[in-house]
């Protein structure tokens, strides 16, 4: 076994503390990983206090990886010891099913897609997210990873930046489309970005007077702020496309009202408690309103590689893994810009 060494949740009241524990063995298709950076995702903080239920204690979180390929098995093709690698949100799936031969296996048919931290591998053990010094992965989870951006910066694009950027892929967002960004957080800064990048005219929704100039700085082609009704009854109508990153609970139907005919509305935010959609402003314009969950390993190598041409990364605040448990108190309040990471270097 492999000695790993991170923090760790012991139950769903403590805060994270220091936890030794194994990883198992490089396999044939295996690579190690010395991680250097680790993004602190919002879900890191939902699993850890148990809010979406059947959290595996203790936990190590963590699913914004990037590091340093230490080891590679015998029969690895794509690293070598030395190379840039990252790891997200899952390390293994069925593989067999539609699909996961669709390169879509955050959507496994069978619901076997292996998480990278409190999921279960296929021979039943837990698995260990991020929060740590190294990382055993299988190749065909593996991300290359260009030495040409910042590697702290890079970390949050292996949740943040593919959740947003599947999605806009997906439905086809380019030039000559208007896009709307719901929130301007980890999620939001990266779809603002990418939203951009694209070619759209972006407007930023957002309910912080204060974000207005970041957000400009970041790609808007104007702000939206949404405390004023009046300010959204103006723009009906008005979009191709929506993206909604905003976890906690507000209104959909104004912004649906906001939609173009055939326009849509995707969630990538997951508020706690569900919410009431009318039906009548979907049906007068022919809209609808649908959800997306992170991307597929190729898609997800597809995002790094652009990100790597047009020199697109996250906005992060680096962390010392010590003060983990005051990133989660500021994250909470909305008091971080874009992203914290993790520099894994404090863990020695
Ligand atoms: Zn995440
Ligand atoms: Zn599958």
């Amino acid at each position: 076994m492999i000695k790993s060494h991170g923090y760790a949740a012991r139950d769903k009241q403590s805060p994270l503390g220091s936890f030794d524990f194994e990883r198992r063995e490089v396999g044939p298709k295996d690579v190690l990983i010395d991680i250097q950076f680790c993004g602190v995702c919002h879900s890191d903080l939902h699993q850890v206090r148990d809010e979406w239920g059947g959290s595996i204690y203790p936990m190590v979180p963590g699913h914004e990886i990037v590091g340093r390929v230490a080891k590679v098995g015998a029969q690895v093709k794509k690293f070598k010891a030395g190379d840039l690698a990252g790891v997200g949100c899952m390390v293994d799936s069925c593989r067999e099913c539609n699909s996961c031969r669709e390169g879509e296996e955050q959507y496994c048919d069978r619901g076997q897609t292996v998480l990278t931290y409190n999921s279960r591998a296929k021979d039943g053990s837990p698995t260990y997210g991020g929060y740590s010094n190294n990382i055993v992965c299988d190749e065909a989870f593996v991300l290359k990873v260009s030495p040409k951006l910042n590697l702290a910066a890079v970390a949050p694009l292996l949740c943040a930046g593919i959740t947003t950027y599947s999605p806009l892929r997906h439905w086809g967002v380019g030039e000559g489309q208007r896009v709307g960004v719901v929130g301007l957080g980890g999620l939001g800064h990266m779809a603002l970005k990418f939203a951009h990048a694209f070619g759209a005219h972006v407007t930023q929704f957002t309910t912080s007077p204060g974000k207005e100039q970041d957000a400009i700085r970041l790609g808007a082609h104007e702000v939206v702020l949404t405390r004023d009704p009046a300010n959204l009854a103006k723009l009906a109508g008005s979009f191709h496309f929506i993206i909604d990153t905003v976890s906690a609970p507000h209104d959909l139907n104004a912004y649906i009202t906001m939609l173009r005919r055939n326009g849509h509305m995707v969630l990538v935010g997951a508020p706690e408690k569900p919410a009431p959609v009318a039906a009548f402003p979907l049906i007068m314009g022919r809209r609808s309103l649908a959800g997306s969950a992170i991307g597929g390993v190729r898609e997800t190598q597809e995002m790094l590689d652009y990100c790597a041409e047009k020199n697109i990364v996250s906005d992060v605040e680096l962390t010392p893994i010590q003060k983990i448990n005051q990133a989660y108190e500021r994250m909470v309040r909305n008091d971080v810009k874009y992203r914290f990471v993790i520099d894994m270097a404090s863990l020695k």
